[in-house]
């Protein structure tokens, strides 16, 4: 199994809007995305060998830019120095990435997701949505919603990887909506996009379950937007509860009890 964490990181990020200020903090939560009982020895340890956990083995990687991502970003993914992955791919410090483009992480640690936040009053709701598609990421999705004609890409703030197109399972992303703080693109209804985050489970949830991986994913990123954003569980809903939305997004077999119950509440 690999060794994953989650990692809420929040950037120094300029933005030009006057109701978005920037938050300094940075806190590095250890994942626990798959509860350990299913891989847990029964046996416990003799009481004479020290548990200490094994040091994150290091080794290289490569990894396919995302829209919006930084070397910044890649740094706290990877647990690698910015400057070090620049160096690495013969980049400028502050080189601006091409999505698409695969880079060289030098000794990198097992990947964590980076959940970016900023001090915004807009974010009222969370709508979670489901990709319909078996297959996706915010790169594809970024691609189709760009043909589409969606100014800015991909329409989601966030999008949670099903393991295809080689990210993994339960990856969470920021797409560059999210950290332009930017209106989403994802449900007109009730104007959604100016008030709601987005989320999206990548997979057919009509035809196939949400993994594991991602459930746990989706609880940990809503539990974390909702107590940053102060928004009530009555505000975190499916796309297709959304007053006025004609769709049965996030699918049939999305399993609301268990999210709700994960959430705490
Ligand atoms: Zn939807």
């Amino acid at each position: 199994m690999k060794n994953r964490y989650l990692f809420l990181g929040v950037f120094a990020t300029l933005l030009f809007s006057s109701c978005v200020t920037i938050h300094p903090d940075r806190v590095i939560v250890p994942n626990a995305t798959v509860p350990p009982a299913m891989t847990a020895a029964k046996t416990p340890l003799p009481a004479a060998v020290p548990q200490v956990p094994p040091a994150p083995v290091r080794s290289d990687a490569k990894h396919v830019v995302a829209p919006g991502e930084t070397l910044g970003m890649l740094g706290d993914m990877y647990d690698v120095p910015a400057a070090a992955i620049a160096a690495a791919n013969h980049l400028k410090k502050k080189a601006v990435l091409r999505p698409g483009v695969t880079l060289l992480i030098p000794q990198a640690s097992p990947f964590r997701s980076v959940i970016t936040l900023f001090h915004n009053k807009k974010w009222k709701y969370i709508i979670i949505h489901h990709s319909a598609t078996a297959r996706g990421d915010s790169l594809a999705f970024n691609g189709a919603h760009l043909q589409r004609g969606f100014k800015g890409g991909v329409g989601y703030d966030f999008v949670i990887d099903n393991g295809t197109l080689g990210k993994e399972d339960g990856e969470i992303e920021a797409t560059p909506r999210w950290l332009k703080q930017q209106d989403g693109r994802h449900c007109k209804a009730s104007q959604m996009n100016h008030k709601a985050i987005g989320i999206c489970l990548v997979g057919n949830l009509n035809q196939e379950k949400v993994t594991e991986r991602q459930m746990a994913s989706l609880v940990y990123l809503v539990n974390t937007l909702r107590h940053y954003y102060k928004i009530p569980v009555k505000k975190i809903m499916g796309h297709g509860q959304v007053p006025g939305a004609d769709t049965d997004c996030p699918g049939k077999k999305f399993p609301w009890d268990r999210f709700f119950k994960g959430l705490g509440e």
